[in-house]
């Protein structure tokens, strides 16, 4: 896999028409999730299974995915569904990837 851009503005909210978009990510043209309500990706009422479920669906048929979620662990992203995956998720892949670093 080729590397992982990384700038500080991703994902973000359009407020006019109350969707996601996307900026300075070259992946992103592809995304499944662009253009999708906004409450999809990013919950109001914490990491509810039917909730991060509907995201996951959409995640699992999109052909960016692993871009997303190695842009998302790289860059430590906090809040939101990327890749199927909640930011606890997140964070034990990112454990167990620096476990493994440790490894021999
Ligand atoms: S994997 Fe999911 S969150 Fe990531 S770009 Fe695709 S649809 Fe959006």
């Amino acid at each position: 896999m080729k590397p992982v851009k990384s700038k500080k503005t991703v994902r973000v909210y359009d407020p006019i028409n109350h969707e996601l978009s996307y900026r300075f990510l070259d992946w992103a043209d592809d995304a499944a999730c662009k253009g999708q309500p906004i409450d999809t990706f990013f919950l109001s009422q914490g990491d509810n299974k039917v909730a991060v479920e509907k995201a996951r669906v959409i995640c699992r048929a999109c052909k960016v995915q692993p871009d997303c979620k190695e842009f998302a662990l790289a860059n430590k992203v906090v809040g939101g569904i990327w890749a199927g995956l909640t930011t606890a998720e997140r964070r034990c892949i990112i454990r167990e990837r620096t476990r493994g670093k440790g490894k021999l």
